[in-house]
């Protein structure tokens, strides 16, 4: 597979599985420009060939097109954008705090708004593209704790969806990936605020959700994106895609 000549953004691309991806991606040929609130020079370091990098807040619209107006001016737009910055905030429905909540929905749902609607005009104007949304399994079933990003993730299953049929009779695709557990600095934080000994804290997660009781690889889901980039998935279009060790299969 043989991305030379697209230009890749990933958001939230500086640690986790967007960097997982962001690798892949690059070592097909792709050109990346990266975003997150981590050590930029780090990742860009693990890329191959021309990468850049904006380090947009992604919960604010302002920055997210100063953003595609950086692609535009640097890359001459986005071919392929992968929608996975994301945050976390665990607490009972009535003692969510209302700030975590508008953080959450700010940055999991309604930046992939923001993304998908300035990407898309110059994608049509290619008549080509890809958009893959990093939802979650939390994107198809609940869990106690998680409101906020349980609705967020629920959101963007149904935006891939309407973006999805509006794209239907053009190269552009439009997909959800939907993780299980994997361990990135995101998980790490719940592990450790489980208090417990780590392996212990590891096993404990793993066995009430993940029937695998293994942990997804960052390096497993940049193989499938960068299946969804190829012709063969062409007409993958609106999936909901689980990679998450049988969780949902219960
Ligand atoms: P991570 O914390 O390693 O990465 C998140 C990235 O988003 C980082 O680069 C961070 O700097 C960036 N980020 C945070 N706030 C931002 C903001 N306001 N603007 C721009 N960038 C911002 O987490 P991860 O586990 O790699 O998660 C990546 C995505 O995958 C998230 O959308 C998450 O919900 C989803 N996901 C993770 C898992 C898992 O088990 N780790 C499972 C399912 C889905």
């Amino acid at each position: 597979m043989d991305l030379t000549g697209k230009t890749a953004l990933v958001t939230g691309s500086t640690s986790g599985i967007g960097l997982g991806i962001a690798q892949r991606l690059a070592a097909a040929g792709a050109t990346l420009i990266l975003n997150g609130f981590g050590d930029p020079a780090a990742a860009q370091a693990s890329l191959p060939g021309r990468s850049g990098f904006h380090g947009a807040d992604l919960s604010r619209p302002e920055e997210i097109e100063e953003l595609f107006a950086y692609a535009q001016r640097d890359f001459g737009g986005v071919d392929i954008l992968v929608n996975n910055a994301g945050i976390q905030h665990v607490a009972p429905v009535e003692d969510f705090p209302v700030e975590r909540w508008d953080a959450v929905i700010a940055l999991n749902l309604s930046a992939v708004f923001h993304t998908t609607r300035l990407a898309l005009p110059g994608m049509r104007a290619r008549d080509w593209g890809r958009i893959i949304n990093i939802s979650s399994v939390h994107g198809l079933v609940a869990s106690t704790g998680k409101a906020a990003y349980v609705a967020a993730k629920h959101g963007v299953v149904g935006l891939t969806k309407v973006t999805a049929l509006e794209t239907a009779r053009t190269g552009i695709t439009c997909n959800a990936l939907c993780p299980g557990f994997v361990l990135t600095p995101l998980i790490q934080q719940q592990l450790d605020s489980r208090g417990s000994d780590p392996d212990q804290a590891r096993r404990d997660l793993l066995s009430e959700k993940q029937p695998s009781q293994e942990f997804v690889t960052t390096d497993q889901l940049g193989e499938l994106a960068l299946f969804l980039c190829s012709q063969a998935a062409a007409q993958v279009r609106g999936a909901a895609w689980t990679m998450d060790g049988g969780w949902t299969a219960q």
